[in-house]
């Protein structure tokens, strides 16, 4: 069934320079377990439409439907509570927090819930688990690789188990043989039933999902 639905997406940035429509009527359906990507050269809207389908951003006119809520409606404060609760995103750079160790990077998305500290540091451990890297739990993330890094972001994003991984170029700052593993990753969580859209420039890495989705220029081809 549908976990998300776009209709006649927009999305306008207004700049010095006049008015950029980043995003220029978009329709897309994306359903609960599938894995795709979002392809397209640079500057064709890739981040503007992730960054609105995790509530990052919001559209300028149209609807987002996301797992029964109207996403295009919400304020600020309804779209960061239900960004914690349905959205997991993996970020290009990691964005790990340099004076937390790994376990507290991983638990942060839990602060939000009426939890047990013991209780948040053991859903973290399960996810740190998940992506083989329990054994860092105390390291800091400058002691480790990017490959390791991003697992740990990744372990992050999965552990309020969002209904959807929106993942910005997630191999973008990998060599192939950490891409490589990232993407072995993808295909675990795409096997368990995990929801992924991932956006990515680099063909053979999209080509791993199971369904690619052209922008060119705003518009879906
Ligand atoms: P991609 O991810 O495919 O490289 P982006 O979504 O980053 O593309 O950008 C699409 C277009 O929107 C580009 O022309 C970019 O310059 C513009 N854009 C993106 N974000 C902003 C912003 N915050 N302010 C103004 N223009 C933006
Ligand atoms: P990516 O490398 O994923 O394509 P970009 O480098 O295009 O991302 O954009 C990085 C950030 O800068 C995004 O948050 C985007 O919204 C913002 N951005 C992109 N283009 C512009 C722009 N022309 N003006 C202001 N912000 C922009």
């Amino acid at each position: 069934e549908a976990l998300i639905k776009l209709t006649k997406l927009t999305k306008d940035f207004t700049g010095d320079a006049g008015v950029t429509s980043a995003i220029k009527g978009v329709d897309l359906t994306i359903n609960a377990g599938e894995y795709l990507s979002i392809a397209g050269p640079s500057g064709c809207g890739k981040s503007t439409l992730l960054s609105i389908l995790g509530l990052l951003e919001t559209p300028s006119s149209g609807e987002y439907l996301l797992n029964g809520y109207l996403a295009h409606d919400l304020d600020v404060y309804q779209r960061a509570e239900i960004r914690n609760k349905e959205i997991g995103f993996i970020f290009q750079a990691f964005n790990l927090i340099g004076d937390l160790t790994v376990l507290e990077n991983v638990a942060l998305p839990l602060s939000y819930r009426k939890m047990k500290k013991k209780e948040r540091d053991e859903i973290a451990m399960n996810s740190l688990e998940k992506v083989n890297m329990a054994d860092r739990a105390k390291y800091y993330p400058a002691q480790l690789s990017g490959g390791q890094q991003q697992r740990i972001a990744v372990a992050r994003s999965l552990v309020v188990d969002p209904s959807i991984l929106l993942a910005d170029e997630p191999t973008g700052n990998l060599d192939t043989a950490n891409g490589g593993a990232i993407m072995d990753l993808f295909d675990e969580l795409h096997d368990e039933g995990r929801t992924i859209c991932m956006v990515t420039h680099d063909a053979r890495f999209a080509k791993r999902s199971k369904r690619i989705v052209q922008l060119e220029d705003g518009v879906l081809r």
